[in-house]
């Protein structure tokens, strides 16, 4: 028998090298960049800081005026943040200095203040230890015609500080991709009107909306679609003439309703549609004309892992993030234990807890492909590799946690 899967990683690889980036831009005043994607890099257009700077609150001194023993100084005048001493710093003087002053002229190094002695005849400061100790210099952190930001650096609060302190009001950010998303499944009933018997509702684009929105994509939702070859195919005609992607979910499976993968084939190009994966083995994913489909399984929660296993990084790409933020994974001991046959990667779902100190994993309940509470319980995902098998209560096992600060 031939091995018609692929394992996750290969399967990851395959997408990764064959999506590219949509192309396009588009200039947004900085606050809407938020969760946007840099087309260009940013360039400081001045040094940060701009001056020598206090790093500390203290006494602008001159390093050869302490050079070996407490030394009595005469302070001269104050430079505060915002407002600078505008005289010189002689020999035996000082500057009373705060926090963020531009370094006066003269003096090279500060004494923090709580070395500091003030008596009536001037300030006795103890020896200084480095000529330059605490004083920020100008263009420590961002240097003048460097790039301060990346191009493919996604936006989040960091980079939006950033951007304001250089003075930027607009940015150029990459056009966002358009997703097109629907639900297949003769069973599905739609919420806000009551089921008929054997229907249940469709969950998956619910979550696919909110994995969507999250990531920052157009979406171009085309709800269900009936189990009828016919209305498929029009449904999937229609949305690659629209979308630079197509995110389907159920019937790629090999049931007698499950047309995906056929007129994925029919109509374009299937390069996979089996995954060692669990939950979730089926997944095609495919080209059809301008558009990339990806074909999840219909089960919730195998769709959800999917899509954040195998599909989020690849539409990171389609986004222009570059280079790909890394996903930490750190190793803790499983409280309980778990079944597992070799072959398949497996994701349980589960909640990362700390006890006496130490984070421990267990897992999020049942973890059956169709049980949605899993994933509303879990904080992470568990990761058991393709090799191995059982795990016992106690075991260490790799874990990725999905709750996230921001
Ligand atoms: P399928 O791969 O189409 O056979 O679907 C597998 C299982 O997932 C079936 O039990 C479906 O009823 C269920 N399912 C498929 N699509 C959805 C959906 N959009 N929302 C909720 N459950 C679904
Ligand atoms: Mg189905």
């Amino acid at each position: 028998m031939s091995k018609t899967s692929l394992t996750v990683a290969q399967a990851r690889e395959i997408m990764l090298e064959a999506v590219m980036p949509v192309e396009g831009w588009e200039s947004v005043p900085i606050r809407s960049s938020l969760g946007r994607v840099l087309f260009r890099e940013v360039i400081a257009p001045f040094n940060v800081p701009a001056h020598d700077n206090s790093a500390m609150d203290g006494y602008a001194v001159r390093a050869a005026d302490l050079a070996s023993q407490e030394t009595c100084l005469s302070v001269v005048g104050t430079a505060f943040a915002g407002g600078a001493f505008s005289g010189v710093v002689g020999a035996g003087q000082a500057v009373r200095v705060m926090t963020g002053a531009v370094l006066p002229r003269g003096a090279d190094s500060i004494v923090v203040q709580e070395e500091a002695r003030v008596e009536k005849e001037g300030v006795f400061l103890p020896a200084v230890k480095n000529v330059g100790q605490n004083v920020r210099r100008a263009g420590e952190d961002l240097t003048s015609g460097k790039a301060a930001l990346q191009a493919g650096q996604r936006v989040g609060p960091a980079e939006l500080g950033l951007m304001a302190s250089l003075g930027y009001a607009e940015v150029m950010v990459r056009r966002r991709p358009r997703i097109a998303i629907f639900s297949t499944g003769d069973e599905l009933g739609t919420i806000g009107r009551p089921l008929a018997p054997g229907e249940v509702y469709d969950s998956n684009r619910y979550t696919l909306f909110g994995a969507l929105t999250l990531l920052g994509v157009d979406i171009l939702d085309m709800g269900v679609v009936r189990d009828d070859p016919v209305v498929m195919e029009q449904a999937f005609a229609e949305a690659a003439a629209q979308a630079d992607a197509i995110l389907t979910s159920g019937g790629v499976s090999v049931g007698e309703a499950d047309f995906v993968k056929d007129i994925m084939g029919r109509l374009g190009e299937v390069r996979f549609w089996k995954i060692d994966i669990k939950p979730g083995r089926p997944m095609a994913f495919g080209r059809l004309g301008k558009s990339w489909l990806f074909g999840l399984p219909g089960n919730p929660v195998a769709v959800m892992v999917n899509y954040y296993q195998l599909v989020h990084d690849v539409l990171q790409k389609l986004q222009g993030v570059s280079p790909l933020p890394p996903r930490p994974t750190f190793s803790v001991p499983c409280s309980e234990a778990i079944r597992k046959l070799p072959g398949r990667r497996e994701f349980p779902r589960g909640l990362l807890y700390n006890e006496d100190g130490q984070w421990k994993v267990r897992l999020s309940g049942n973890q059956g492909s169709g049980v949605l509470r899993s994933m509303v319980e879990a904080n992470c995902f568990l990761i058991l590799p393709e090799e191995s098998g059982n795990v016992l209560a106690g075991d260490r096992v790799e874990v990725q946690p999905f709750k996230e600060l921001f």
